[in-house]
């Protein structure tokens, strides 16, 4: 009997982790879905609201023809959230790499891992570390599990600091806007944008990223944090960048900001891009094998 329940579960978290990638390619989240067409009501710039209004066509076309978002289908990584009771443990790793390449045939999805030692396309965006898996274990009886492609446009302009401990939140404020103002439009705006601060050069790195997790629509628990968002947010956007960089109000849709406490004489700050395909998909797996999906519609 545990045996067939192992069976059954690989099963069912090989194909949630296809359908995750396969959903986040071609439909974005519901909350990116929203704050792009709060943008698009509310530009003010006739060329960036031009560039909203085709943002808006292409998923409404890409969802129409089960085509995905943008050519660039990124590298894929995978959040998992594992309960310690959750009845599989063995395993889920190379179901997820499973997934990964039939997504990839399926999809289709532009294979996008290159093995930088032969300089070599391996074909099916897999490879050494590819796909990414970051694990967080909790008490708990079921499994979350997030597929996160992300593209090379946004990944480029991503940017890590070791500020002066001397400066702090002040030269935190002028990194972030100085380095966004040296993307300008390459990172594909409007933007999301994870900063985190603090802790070590993989600890900013680990942290900004995951902020570009949070739904836009979840204010950060921390006062501090959520009023530093909104002063980042809104000294972003006077920057007048706008959509796709030709213009407007509208640069960075949010900024997601976490930190983890800092060696007395260190000050790490990491700077995540995300471009307006923020393709993320999320799911929670079960003990019994039902599947909730927790970021789109399904069925
Ligand atoms: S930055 Fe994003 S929207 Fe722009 S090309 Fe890359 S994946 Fe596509």
């Amino acid at each position: 009997m545990p045996l067939a329940v192992r069976e059954v579960s690989i099963q069912v978290i090989e194909e949630t982790a296809f359908n995750l990638l396969k959903l986040a390619s071609i439909v974005l989240p519901r909350d990116v879905k929203e704050a792009l067409r709060r943008a698009y009501e509310t530009e003010t710039s006739e060329m960036g609201k031009a560039q909203l209004e085709a943002i808006l066509e292409n998923l409404r076309v890409a969802e129409e023809r089960q085509l995905p978002i943008c050519q660039d289908t990124g590298v894929v990584s995978f959040y998992v959230r594992l309960g310690a009771d959750f009845p599989v443990r063995k395993g889920i790793h190379e179901a997820l790499v499973r997934a990964t390449k039939r997504a990839t045939k399926e999809v289709p999805l532009r294979p996008n891992a290159v093995d930088p030692i032969e300089e070599r396309n391996t074909g099916d965006n897999t490879g050494r570390y590819i796909p990414f898996v970051h694990w967080e274990v909790f008490d708990g009886d079921y499994m979350e599990l997030i597929a996160f492609p992300k593209g090379a446009g946004s990944e480029n302009m991503c940017k890590l600091a070791m500020l002066s401990p001397a400066h702090r939140l002040k030269g935190l404020k002028k990194l972030v806007i100085d380095t966004v103002l040296e993307a300008g439009g390459k990172p594909c705006p409007p933007v999301i944008l994870g900063v985190a601060f603090g802790g070590g050069l993989d600890i900013v790195a680990e942290l900004a990223k995951r902020a570009l997790l949070r739904p836009l629509d979840q204010p950060n628990p921390i006062p501090e944090l959520a009023k530093l968002e909104e002063e980042l947010l809104k000294a972003i956007n006077e920057t007048g960048i706008g959509p796709m960089g030709l213009g407007g109000r509208w640069t960075a849709l949010r900024v997601h900001v976490d930190y983890a406490c800092r060696h007395p004489g260190a000050y790490p700050v990491a700077i995540a891009f995300q471009c307006w395909a923020a393709r993320r998909a999320a799911a929670r797996i079960n003990a019994d094998g039902s599947v909730e999906y927790l970021t789109h519609e399904v069925g």
